[in-house]
């Protein structure tokens, strides 16, 4: 853990230092060897929450993009469960940032007991088995409607290229088996589509981590550049696609906005607060 209660005052571990855990009480001794991120452990056992995983620096970087008062925060669920979040932002959402895999039923459990909850996932131990394929308009771009995507998938170069097809052409398809759809390639309508993305890509994910793909609260995966990608449905649709947006909106929108499903919904200019 990063900050420990010393004198009543939550505290960066320092050498030789000792004091309490926030959420349970017990004794912690501050570890600072030389090639070691400095941190506090719980004397004894390993740490009085079991969903706590043991921090990394990459936690470490995402604690620090937000003020001390919004990490580590304990909460005690009315029934007397009790759990520390990484961040918990003035506003009320809870990002945890998770390195290791995770169980499904570990998964459900921390979104029902966080319930206004984002999901940052390290990703840089799969980056080589998450491709990025082309960009697809805003799903609400008046355009959208009339287009029918091919899945991507790792291997079928033409759908990654991007390959649709129009209802409007194919009034009767999905009616009837066997039916047959006009398909065009990507660069038919290259122009409209840039001029209507705003961060929409589709992906494939070889050998995914399940439990992301089925996850109530939004997944954001970080694969340690500028960037974060959520995982979402497109429009809704059964197609899968990513979200791209700059790691600084997500932070500023999460430390303004009141839901986690609010973040990087919309535009704000810079400098401009939430509208009221
Ligand atoms: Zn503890």
């Amino acid at each position: 853990m990063q900050l420990a209660l010393r004198n009543g005052e939550r505290v960066e571990a320092f050498p030789g230092g000792l004091a309490v855990c926030p959420t349970c009480g017990a004794e912690m001794i501050a570890k600072c060897g030389p090639r070691i991120m400095h941190h506090w452990a719980h004397q004894g056992r390993r740490s009085c929450d079991p969903w706590w995983e043991n921090e990394t620096e990459w936690h470490r970087e995402w604690k620090n993009q937000f003020p001390v008062a919004c990490r580590e925060i304990s909460y005690t669920a009315p029934d007397g469960e009790v759990h520390r979040a990484d961040i918990v932002t003035a506003t009320g959402i809870t990002i945890e940032v998770q390195h290791s895999a995770m169980t499904d039923a570990e998964r459900i459990s921390r979104e029902a007991f966080y319930r206004n909850l984002v999901w940052v996932i390290d990703g840089r131990g799969f980056r080589n088995n998450f491709d990025l394929y082309h960009m697809l308009p805003d799903p609400t771009a008046p355009m959208a409607a009339d287009l029918v995507w091919f899945s991507a998938r790792r291997g079928m170069d033409g759908a990654n290229d991007g390959a649709f097809w129009r209802r409007s052409e194919n009034p009767n398809a999905g009616r009837g088996s066997g039916s047959m759809v006009l398909i065009h390639p990507f660069r038919d309508i290259r122009r409209e589509v840039m001029a209507n993305y705003c961060g929409h890509q589709q992906y494939d994910w070889v050998r995914p981590r399940t439990t992301w793909l089925s996850a109530r609260c939004p997944v954001y995966v970080d694969f340690g550049d500028e960037w974060l990608f959520r995982l979402e449905q497109y429009g809704g649709s059964s197609l899968r696609c990513v979200y791209r947006i700059a790691k600084r909106k997500f932070i500023h929108d999460a430390m303004i906005e009141m839901r986690a499903g609010d973040i990087a919904s919309r535009f704000y200019p810079v400098g401009a607060s939430a509208p009221v």
